[in-house]
């Protein structure tokens, strides 16, 4: 069996065509959605994730702004800029690119973000409103894979679902996103016993990780959906996944690819929740 791919960058652009659409219409009721960006330090991967948003902003008809920090800066002038962010009514969402500076408390930053205005769904009242079964804003990544998964009509109530990684920002809230559509869903991490017994049991494998080709073929079940998340830059340069996609493809029955996969999901569902946030 070869895996059928799950193209996330085909699927982000119609959803982005999409998004265009929406934004016209509220241009034409006078508002103009508005994305401001904080970007402290001088983090290379920062940069080129932060270039990316805010070209996609721009092409979906979004207005993005970048408010640049040096590495030096202290939690308060962040706090300070966060304030102004949350004041100006012309921005509807706010992004805070991690990490920040090793000096400043990078939680107490996200939650100083107006929950109606963190497009990136971090704030704790956001993620308490997801725990509740009462999403309002859903973090960026986890929306895109569950998009995904709509998208190819991958069945969920009922099944088996394991996501390795337990992070706030990716595991965690996805997690909770595949137990809401009734899939029984397990969370696996680094102090997990015998992985592979788990992971091999899942109809839907989500790796969400940061360690390059980590899943291989003994961790799959044949036939299972398999979404990458992880983003891992190699000794040559190149990215790659945490899923060994040359192998796992051979045994899977969906598979993200990585790039093109998660990826630009994420992007998608930033502008999704921000152009919502200026409808609101
Ligand atoms: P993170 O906060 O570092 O969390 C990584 C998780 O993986 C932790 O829960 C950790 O367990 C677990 N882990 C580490 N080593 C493991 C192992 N050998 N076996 C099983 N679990 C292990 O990372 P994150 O922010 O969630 O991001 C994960 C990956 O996704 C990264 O590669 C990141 O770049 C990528 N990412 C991609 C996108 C996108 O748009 N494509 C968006 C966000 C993140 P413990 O909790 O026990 O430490």
């Amino acid at each position: 069996m070869v895996a059928r791919i799950l193209d996330g960058k085909a699927l982000a652009a119609s959803i982005r065509a999409d998004l265009k659409q929406k934004v016209a219409a509220l241009e034409q009721r006078g508002v103009r959605p508005g994305l401001a960006v904080i970007l402290a330090g001088e983090d290379a991967a920062s940069r080129v994730y932060v270039r990316n948003k805010v070209l996609a902003s721009e092409q979906t008809g979004v207005r993005s702004e970048l408010r640049e920090f040096p590495s030096s800066v202290t939690e308060n002038e962040l706090l300070d800029g966060v304030a102004a962010l949350n004041a100006d009514a012309a921005v509807h969402g706010i992004l805070v690119q991690l990490p920040l500076p090793k000096q400043v408390n990078a939680a107490r930053i996200l939650q100083a973000v107006s929950p109606a205005k963190d497009v990136d769904g971090f704030h704790a009242a956001n993620l308490g409103a997801l725990l509740a079964g009462n999403p309002s804003v859903v973090p960026c990544t986890p929306a895109g894979v569950m998009r995904l998964l709509e998208h190819a009509g991958v069945r969920l109530a009922g099944r088996q679902a394991v996501v390795i990684g337990r992070s706030s920002i990716v595991g965690k809230p996805l997690a909770l996103l595949l137990l809401q559509r009734d899939a029984t869903v397990t969370i696996c991490h680094s102090k997990t016993k015998n992985i592979e017994s788990v992971t091999r049991q899942a109809d839907i494998l989500v790796a969400a990780v940061g360690r390059a080709k980590l899943v291989g073929r003994a961790m799959v079940k044949p036939g299972a959906c398999v979404i990458d998340v992880g983003v891992n830059r190699l000794a040559d340069g190149s990215l790659a996944g945490d899923v060994d996609f040359d192998i796992v493809k051979q045994v899977a029955g969906w598979i993200t690819p990585v790039p093109g996969g998660v990826g630009p999901m994420t992007i998608a569902m930033l502008l999704e929740n921000c152009i919502r946030a200026a409808s609101r």
